[in-house]
């Protein structure tokens, strides 16, 4: 008789930290102890109920089936209108698909580009996944590191010195996680500059760009007359629509890569669940829900600056007033202490859990993320936790 084999070894996956520390976070609440997350960018406000209840009548009136799989025409017609009209992204609907997630998106962008082997610039520092997701894909992650003195702006010299005739594809992020920064017309004019010269795609998360501050204007690189036609810009709702858990987002992609993007789609998910993209529409067009977007925007405008205060009276904190999303990026080199160091001390000693900066690059030991996407009375509490910790 032979003897069953064990099963092979599963391949080496990154975990994503953001995850990873929410697991964390569940462990020790279900042991009884209370912490203040300060780690996951999750909007703390309820979804606005005109989306509720357009997703109930949504299950009612029978959107229980699949749907096309690029999504149902009107939810399409719905992003482009939102891209047309907030960020001046001119795409037809035809161009756009709805997808599960801004974060699909950003991985389906992705794997309808990539080989193996291709590189693929991102700019430092930058969101956890984005290097699993090109790992993934077999393709190798070439990183431009601006300086943290110029607020990590970056020009053309930069990016250029990081490419090769194997660059597929540069990824960006605006506003930033985890700098909060936006950027400005000369990094856009930088990415075109770097494009000209070499024959590269765009991939754009703008997954945050709703979420602005102090009037700083939003600007879509897909709205650069010569990116348009080689930019995949990425949205979603999770943010924006505090909508986390319904997963659902949308990809406005270049013409010429859409046979690839079809087919990614329609063989790895097949579409976004039908009543689901029914709700994106009243929550992309109703008047009524973008005035509550306004004022989510703006209690989280007074949340930043809550944190950014408090963590500006931490010897050896030096806060980055972020320009939108959800985070504050915070230098902590001067406390003598690792990002990580002090990420454990803060959850052992105040309760309070952020994310250690060398979960965005090997080259942020030295900083350490939190968020204000939770509730006023989290957040609050966490400034007077901070008030009064000493590492340890
Ligand atoms: N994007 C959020 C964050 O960075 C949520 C978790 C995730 O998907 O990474 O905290």
């Amino acid at each position: 008789m032979t003897t069953l084999q064990a099963p092979p070894t599963a391949r080496p996956v990154p975990k994503s930290a953001t995850y990873e520390i929410g697991r964390r976070v569940a462990a020790m609440r279900a042991a009884g102890k209370t912490v203040l997350d300060l780690a996951t960018g999750e909007p703390s406000f309820a979804t606005p109920t005109r989306i509720v209840e357009a997703a109930e009548q949504a299950l009612r009136d029978g959107y229980t089936r699949y749907t096309p799989s690029a999504g149902l025409p009107e939810a399409r017609a719905a992003a482009a209108e939102a891209l047309t009209r907030d960020h001046g992204v001119d795409v037809p609907s035809s161009r756009v698909y709805v997808v599960p997630s801004a974060k699909y998106g950003v991985y389906a962008s992705l794997a309808a580009i990539l080989e193996p082997g291709d590189e693929v610039v991102v700019v430092g520092p930058h969101w956890v996944s984005y290097e699993p997701m090109i790992t993934l894909l077999s393709a190798t992650v070439r990183r431009v590191l601006p300086d943290a003195a110029t607020g990590y702006r970056f020009d053309s010299t930069e990016l250029l010195a990081v490419m090769s005739d194997r660059t597929r594809a540069i990824v960006l992020n605006t506003p930033g996680n985890p700098t909060g920064r936006v950027l400005d017309e000369g990094e856009i004019t930088a990415v075109a500059e770097a494009c000209r010269r070499s024959s590269c795609w765009v991939v754009s998360d703008e997954i945050y760009a709703q979420i602005r501050f102090d009037g700083v204007q939003h600007r879509a690189p897909a709205a650069h007359q010569e990116l348009a036609d080689r930019t995949f810009t990425i949205g979603g709702l999770s943010k924006s629509h505090a909508m986390p858990g319904w997963r659902i987002g949308y990809i406005a992609a270049p013409e010429s890569a859409q046979e690839a993007l079809d087919g990614f789609i329609q063989n790895s998910v097949g579409c976004a669940p039908a009543f689901v993209q029914r709700a994106s529409i009243v929550a992309l067009s109703d008047s009524g829900v973008q005035d509550e977007i306004g004022a989510m925007v703006h209690e989280y405008g007074r949340r930043r600056d809550e944190l950014c205060s408090a963590l500006d009276t931490v010897p050896g904190f030096q806060p980055s007033v972020p320009e939108g999303a959800l985070y504050v990026w915070a230098d902590v080199s001067a406390t003598g202490l690792s990002g990580t160091k002090v990420a454990e001390s803060l959850l052992d000693v105040a309760g309070i859990a952020v994310v250690p900066g060398e979960a965005f690059g090997p080259e942020y030991a030295d900083h350490i993320r939190l968020t204000y996407a939770p509730s006023a009375a989290v957040v609050s509490a966490a400034c007077r936790a901070l008030a009064v910790w000493t590492p340890r």
